[in-house]
């Protein structure tokens, strides 16, 4: 039975509980604040709660239901961290990458790297994540606990929800972290990126519900029958397709979006493959990030060729099309959020 968190109760329930340990409402709602506002992972350090409910607080509610099993912290820094939420301790661990700035003097704050599901539906064969498939959703709780425990590894500047997972199937749990990660934690809309492999019936419906999120869409290639391939849980739906719900998005929120390319040696990095992708996209307000696949001993595939990464930006750029070549961070440490050992997306 999953155990209550401070950060997993409705407002009504905290105030609730808060009174039953003889407290105010607002209490409850002061104590959320410090958690979300100020970053205080500790009951006694609430020095505007009352002394006997604090030491009751931390008797009966843990703040974050979530607990760190590991942390890995490569050469540049970025860390790792994998979380057990109550009830599945050791089964399925929720993956969060903290990814500082490559400067270290840098005061921009590192960008956090944010998974929606444990295990994925989506089954892209060069992602280690969808391999054994859904374990299950996320709790928006679950989400949340993610940017509490990330900033406390170091100050955010931005976050991606390209960890594991696959957004969209699962928007409202996310979209109600987010308003929380906006409204209380004090990051804006334009700092969180959502990247999704694009259902376009599920993106015409984000696009209208006024999301709070910047939108990036795992294109990968724009062959219709090799994103068959790539991207099994798309299979049948015509690359087209995805970017016509991409147009669509851009008209109806007015951001543009990201399409992400991961680069796989040989499959999809070919000047041909360039050549098509920068047909489809040329004339559309869009730009692209290209991500040199991280090799994963278990998967068929291999990073591009030196030098590819570079090619294949500039016969875009040929032909009008905006690319950046992405490099994963934090693989000593395991920790790249790009492809973790897994993934579609990892930037820095
Ligand atoms: S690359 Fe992304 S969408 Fe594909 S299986 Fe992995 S987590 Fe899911």
């Amino acid at each position: 039975m999953p155990t209550a968190s401070l950060l997993s109760l409705s407002a009504d329930e905290l105030a609730e509980r808060v009174t039953a340990l003889g407290g105010r409402a607002f209490h409850g709602r002061a104590a959320r604040r410090e958690v979300l506002e100020r970053g205080v992972l500790d009951y006694a350090a609430m020095t505007s709660l009352p002394a006997a409910l604090r030491e009751a607080l931390s008797h009966e509610l843990p703040i974050l239901a979530g607990r760190e099993r590991l942390r890995t912290v490569a050469s540049d820094r970025t860390t790792k961290l994998l979380v057990d939420f109550p009830g599945r301790e050791g089964k399925d661990p929720v993956e969060t990458v903290h990814i500082p700035p490559h400067d270290p003097a840098s005061e921009k704050g590192a960008t956090l790297c944010v998974s929606t599901q444990v295990g994925c539906p989506v089954g892209c064969p060069f992602c280690a994540s969808g391999l054994a498939g859904l374990s299950r959703n996320l709790a928006a709780h679950e989400i949340l606990e993610q940017f509490v425990l990330g900033r406390a590894v170091g100050p955010l500047g931005r976050a991606v929800v390209m960890g594991i997972g696959e957004p969209l199937l699962n928007l409202p749990a996310l979209t109600e972290a987010l308003d929380a990660v906006h409204d209380e934690m004090g990051m804006g809309a334009r700092k969180v990126t959502v990247s999704t492999v694009g259902f376009p019936d599920r993106l015409r419906r984000a696009a209208r519900s006024e999301p709070r999120f910047q939108l990036a869409i795992s294109l990968h290639t724009a062959d219709d029958a090799q994103r068959d391939e790539l991207v099994p849980a798309m299979r049948g739906v015509p690359v087209e397709e995805v970017l016509a719900a991409g147009d669509d998005w851009f008209e109806v929120t007015g951001r543009e979006v990201t399409y992400e390319v991961a680069l796989l040696g040989g499959e999809n990095d070919t000047p041909g493959h360039a050549e098509r992708l920068a047909r489809r996209l040329r004339g559309r307000r869009c730009t692209v990030n290209l991500i040199p696949w991280n090799p994963s001993p278990e998967l068929p595939f291999a990073r591009p060729r030196p030098g590819q990464p570079e090619a294949f930006r500039e016969a875009l750029a040929e032909r009008g099309v905006v690319a950046t070549v992405r490099w994963s961070r934090g693989l000593d440490g395991d920790a790249a959020c790009g492809q973790l050992r897994h993934r579609h997306a990892g930037t820095a």
